[in-house]
């Protein structure tokens, strides 16, 4: 049966293949019957399951970071307690003796039958434990499949493969890269959520939102997804898998014809030198801003280094992967951000079950709050500045106390490498975000003590109008032309210019088409954004005269109705 679902468009292109699911809570397993003289060795698979899982937990209690949540180890204690209850533990290797049946069905079915007591408690916090008891269960139900840990599964090699999942954190999808998945979709997330980022860096169609996809697709169903306007078609019918076809040539066949302004200036039609930068999130991923022509690294996010492990990325090994993005990028600006971790980026084994987890201790947060791990990252970012062209850039910051003090992490850290005799550019540039709304109304005190600024919308937009990034539940609501951001926008830039500090914007809309012009028009001319995303971004700036779009930037920052904002904005881009 064909039929077409609309998500949220987070990255573009078109692409076409066969579902692969990504399992789930849904605890998806297969039933059968099993010849009596196999049943001990079916009962010894399930306690083997059981001991790795056990070691799990363990595994992960002792090596729990230092900032790891306190809550994070009464959240082991109750999903080993979950673990050890008879009905997941004995119950199951009872049920393989008596019904003959394979471990996996007779889990699943022990595990239908806990949830269901739960659900019957009164009280909401215990009904809520249920999620808790699936969780355990899927985690045994993968060592039993022998797919322990979050690993995601191979794409297939024979047909385009579209990853179907209800969700993804950052971390599962840059686990990702070396599979060539054709596109993902999800049920759930938002815009500019660190999946959708990851995605977009990846360059990879990717639809989320789609609220039930994961439930209606069934593994091996032929799917096209439209990553521009957010549609997928499954199971289309042959005149609709035509005409993708043919979109889908044009889609690669314009890209292609953008990649010859590769080597091209970003100069406005009046002669004003723009620069385009490019985000990342390993050193691996320099060949692909070179490939598009970006002049920099606008914005390295660092803690992808720190995720998808089970241990702390030593000085040594940052020092590594710092230095061979400075030399990759043979004296153009790299710019790489200290840890944003927290939120949707969490360690292994330390994710945190704050109550508001972007609103609390992430980015400079965890790094103020652990002092040995900056240290370490501030030492091995130092010591690559030796090698290239290196700037430190510091996420999330909202009070000067805390600028002081990342400044004084930063003299103590070059002091000591004074004191060891190891080399690092005195001169070093350290820039800020801003990206929460009180560093943006107090960017003067920021911009005097910082080299350059650079704005991160995703937040800024999330801070201004209290909306979750991640939800799709809110993403309608997330509106980077609400008159308060372009307000901020415009404030930051102008401000930034007047005092003389370099400003760039590397959050998403830097990379949308539809803000190019407006961003150009309130004075940045700095950008930063996914490398596939360049050549477009360039394109338009090729095709823009700025004293022609003065006159629609102010008339779009004196307008407060949203309409009115947008046709003026259609007109600026037309
Ligand atoms: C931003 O917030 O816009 C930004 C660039 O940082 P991140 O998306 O990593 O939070
Ligand atoms: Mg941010």
């Amino acid at each position: 049966m064909s039929f077409t679902l609309h998500g949220i468009a987070v990255s573009s292109g078109i692409a076409i293949g066969h579902a692969h699911l990504i399992s789930h809570t849904s605890l998806e397993v297969a039933h059968y019957v099993l010849p009596k003289q196999f049943l001990d060795d079916e009962i010894a698979r399930f306690d083997a399951a059981l001991l790795a899982t056990r070691n799990e937990f363990s595994s992960l209690r002792s090596n729990r970071p230092t900032y790891a949540a306190a809550e994070f180890d009464a959240f082991l204690e109750l999903h080993q307690m979950i673990l050890d209850d008879p009905l997941l533990s004995v119950a199951p290797r009872e049920m393989i003796a008596n019904e003959y049946c394979n471990a996996e069905w007779a889990l699943k079915t022990q595990t239908e039958t806990l949830v269901a007591q739960f659900d019957e408690f009164e009280d909401a916090y215990l009904r809520e434990r249920q999620t808790d008891v699936t969780q355990v269960a899927e985690r045994l139900l993968k060592q039993l499949l022998g797919q322990p840990g979050h690993q995601p599964p191979p794409a297939r090699h024979d047909v385009e493969t579209i990853l179907v999942a209800h969700d993804l954190s950052p971390a599962d999808l840059i686990q990702f890269k070396p599979h060539q998945y054709a596109a993902f979709i999800t049920d759930v997330g938002g815009a500019t959520s660190h999946t959708a980022i990851v995605a977009r860096s990846l360059n990879t169609p990717c639809v989320v939102g789609l609220h039930h996809a994961r439930e209606l697709i069934r593994e091996d169903d032929l799917l096209i997804l439209d990553g521009e306007q957010g549609v997928l078609i499954v199971n289309p019918d042959k005149l609709i898998l035509a005409e993708y076809k043919l979109r889908q040539s044009a889609w690669e066949l314009e890209r292609k014809k953008l990649k010859r302004l590769r080597t091209a200036r970003a100069n406005t039609l009046d002669g004003t030198v723009i620069e385009l930068h490019a985000n990342i999130e390993k050193p691996e991923d320099i060949a692909e801003v070179k490939e598009n022509g970006a002049t920099g690294i606008g914005l390295f996010r660092s803690e992808f280094l720190f995720l998808n492990r089970d241990n702390l990325p030593e000085e040594e090994e940052q020092f590594e992967a710092y230095r061979a993005a400075a030399v990759g990028m043979e004296g153009q600006p790299v710019i790489i951000r200290t840890f944003d971790l927290g939120a949707d980026k969490q360690l292994k084994g330390a994710e945190r079950v704050a109550n508001n987890p972007a609103l609390g201790l992430r980015a400079i947060r965890l790094c103020l709050a652990e002092p040995q791990l900056f240290r370490t990252q501030l030492r091995a970012l130092l010591r690559a500045t030796h090698y290239g062209n290196v700037k430190i850039l510091i996420p999330m910051l909202s009070s000067v106390s805390e600028l002081n003090q990342t400044l004084q992490f930063i003299a103590a850290t070059k002091q000591s490498l004074d004191d060891e005799g190891i080399p690092y550019d005195r001169e070093v540039k350290i820039g800020g975000m801003i990206e929460i709304p009180a560093a943006a109304l107090a960017l003067n005190v920021f911009a005097r003590k910082l080299d350059f600024l650079s704005i991160g919308t995703n937040d800024l937009i999330q801070y201004t109008l209290a909306i979750d990034r991640t939800d799709e539940e809110v993403a309608h609501l997330y509106d980077p032309l609400h008159p308060a951001v372009l307000h901020l926008l415009s404030h930051i830039i102008v401000t930034s210019n007047k005092l003389g500090v370099p400003i760039s914007v590397c959050g998403e809309m830097a990379g949308e088409l539809a803000y190019t012009r407006l961003l150009l028009g309130f004075g940045l001319r700095q950008f930063s954004m996914f490398s596939a995303q360049v050549p477009s971004i360039k394109q338009r700036v090729l095709t823009t005269s700025l004293p022609e779009i003065a006159i629609f930037t102010q008339k779009i920052l004196r307008a407060d109705d949203p309409m009115k904002i947008r046709e003026l904005l259609d007109r600026l881009n037309a």
